[in-house]
């Protein structure tokens, strides 16, 4: 006999992080788990050495100056940011604090992964509505609604189909919405997409009782490493998160180098610039080696491959992995004719276009 864990916990798929390693091959490109293409700024950098001097001190525990600086960066009320260690903390603390037994936790069947762990963890049930074309549907998601219904997560665009929906999409979703279900949208990748027909959910979260934004430093601001996201919400939302995170989740150097980040606006604006260059040239590449790359809002691109014996993702998973090519494999989102690329370093970009060119040819 030993203790055992709530009912759900044991139903829990451990999330597979994308992979940083390939025996053997002479020179590794990381192009697994989306992190910021140039890496973290000088800046940035450079704050987080400077804690070095003060390991001995706890952080501040309410990140007031990080919290302060992300207010008027985008122009919000300071105290109703919640910073978290990385947005996937907020997606458990939001999941453990508005869902339990017998609630139900929706999203979009090939949304991101955290989501149902969450759902499982606090003992709720994961609910997955279907997409249509790999984009989130608004109609299924509504019809999934039930009474026990009590969070809806939706990344926006969506990690890993690189989809988006657009205002007036999110607005007919948030309207259908009882007021009771709390929608949380997740914009990890906001800072990559500047288009008329996007907005990374800060109208809603500022307007409405039942809406929250999620945001990281971990994609275009480099510090993945550091583990720093924030939320925006109604006051009642961000009181619920100041109670349950805590008391020093976010440490003092994540603290201080995320604010040095968001000070840089010279290196975010030029990784945005290496996004905008590359993107559409790894998808160009891809579709003249007769893949499918599936158009994306953001920094990666989930790419299809053919079912022909030999040239399946899991093939060419393993060829690219004997180059030093690391890519996400997808069977874990229910996409195993599917890699996902991230837009690396262009001697990443090119070397992983050669070597499925040379994949596709062999
Ligand atoms: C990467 C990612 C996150 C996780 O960000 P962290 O802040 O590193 O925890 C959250 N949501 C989506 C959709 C992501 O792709």
């Amino acid at each position: 006999m030993y203790p055992s864990p709530r009912p759900g916990v044991l139903d829990i798929a451990p999330y597979v992080p994308g992979e940083h390693d390939a025996e053997g091959a002479a020179e590794i490109h990381v192009m697994s788990a989306n992190e910021g293409a140039l890496g973290a700024s000088p800046e940035a950098i450079a704050a987080y050495e400077a804690v070095g001097k003060h390991l001995h001190r706890y952080p501040e525990g309410g990140a007031t100056d990080l919290r302060a600086a992300i207010a008027r960066h985008h122009g919000l009320e300071a105290g109703r940011v919640v910073c978290g260690s990385g947005s996937d903390e907020l997606i458990r603390l939001l999941t453990g604090a508005y869902a339990g037994p017998g609630d139900e936790v929706l999203f979009s069947r090939h949304g991101f992964a955290m989501y149902p762990i969450s759902a499982l963890a606090s003992g709720a049930k994961p609910v997955a509505a279907p997409e249509t074309d790999l984009r989130a549907d608004v109609d299924a998601l509504l019809d999934a609604v039930t009474e026990k219904t009590k969070i809806l997560f939706l990344a926006n665009p969506n990690n890993p189909t690189g989809s988006h929906l657009s205002p007036a999409e999110v607005a007919r979703l948030h309207a259908g919405l009882p007021e009771t279900v709390l929608l949380v949208i997740d914009a990890a990748y906001a800072e990559y997409i500047e288009r008329p027909d996007y907005e990374p959910g800060l109208d809603l979260a500022r307007s409405a009782a039942n809406v929250v934004m999620l945001r990281t430093f971990s994609k275009i601001h480099g510090l993945a490493a550091l583990r720093v996201g924030w939320a925006y919400g109604p006051d009642h939302v961000a009181d619920v998160l100041g109670r349950v995170r805590g008391p020093f989740n976010v440490n003092a150097a994540a603290q201080a180098a995320a604010a040095a980040a968001l000070a840089d606006a010279d290196h975010v604006a030029k990784a945005k610039v290496h996004n905008d260059r590359w993107l559409p040239w790894l998808a160009d590449e891809l579709t003249a080696l007769g893949l499918t790359a599936h158009p994306s809002a953001g920094n990666f691109i989930l790419v299809g491959f053919p079912e022909t014996d030999g040239k399946t993702a899991e093939a060419a998973d393993a060829f690219l992995v004997s180059r030093g090519v690391i890519t996400r494999r997808m069977a874990g989102y229910g996409l195993p004719q599917c890699l996902r690329i991230t837009v690396a370093e262009e001697p990443a970009l090119k070397a992983c276009v050669a070597a499925l060119g040379e994949f596709m040819a062999g």
